[in-house]
């Protein structure tokens, strides 16, 4: 292979190794990974909130269901004491008379409290199942993102030493003088050497002599473009 062809090749190699070198960048930077488990830890706090938020209203649940219970009784107890015709005193029957309508009053009204709880109880089990759900989910796509991300980073380290090895071969055909240039052009304009299509440098697309082309034809000599000074390659 002529150190034209050695340097065509040299230059896949590099542009393969740094577009596997980004894409392994990213892959351990893992961003996708990242904003799921951000979305996990998100999840998480929403079911720890609303556990304590059911537990909340699960004790206030039971305290007025006590209360319920104590007003029962002491309106029961009133009642009784109202209709039995024990208690003879108008006074003392227009006081309990009172009483027992407050009560009734108040067992009302703790009823009412005791519905809209329990409705609310059931507002958050049900957000409670389906955030839990999400949740499921969300691990399931982790734990398959971080095996597949592994894999592939796995991949791409053993494909990036297989291009490295194949470059150091190609360099070691090339003298060193020609690899300082190339190395030197390939850092400052991205690629050193540049096809020729239709009479142009496809570097910096100025039309070629007819002169430059020949040479570059029938003879094995680096020719730099005049105009942009990368090195010309004429595809055979
Ligand atoms: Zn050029």
């Amino acid at each position: 292979m002529d150190v034209l062809d050695l340097l065509w090749q040299l230059q896949k190699h590099d542009d393969n190794l740094s577009s596997l070198e980004k894409k392994l960048v990213a892959l351990e930077q893992g961003e996708k990974i990242k904003q799921i488990a951000n979305r996990m830890k998100k999840t998480e706090f929403r079911l720890t909130d609303l556990k304590f938020r059911m537990e909340q209203t699960e004790k206030d649940l039971s305290r007025n269901n006590f209360t319920l219970k104590d007003l029962d009784y002491k309106l029961n107890k009133t009642e009784k004491e109202l209709y039995e015709g024990n208690i003879s005193d108008i006074r003392q029957l227009g006081y309990l008379d009172k009483e027992k309508d407050l009560l009734r009053q108040q067992i009302d009204n703790k009823e009412m409290e005791i519905l809209s709880q329990m409705e609310e109880m059931e507002n958050l089990k049900k957000e409670f199942v389906e955030i839990e759900i999400d949740f499921k989910e969300l691990k399931i796509e982790y734990g398959t993102l971080k095996k597949e991300c592994k894999e592939l980073i796995e991949n791409l380290k053993k494909e990036i030493i297989k291009e490295t090895l194949e470059k150091e071969k190609i360099v070691s055909q090339i003298n060193e003088e020609v690899s300082r240039k190339y190395n030197q052009l390939k850092k400052i304009k991205g690629n050193a050497i540049v096809e020729i299509i239709d009479n142009k440098c496809s570097g910096c697309n100025v039309l070629l002599p007819t002169i430059i082309i020949d040479r570059l034809k029938f003879q094995n000599e680096i020719v730099y473009c005049e105009n942009c000074g990368r090195i010309l390659y004429y595809q055979k």
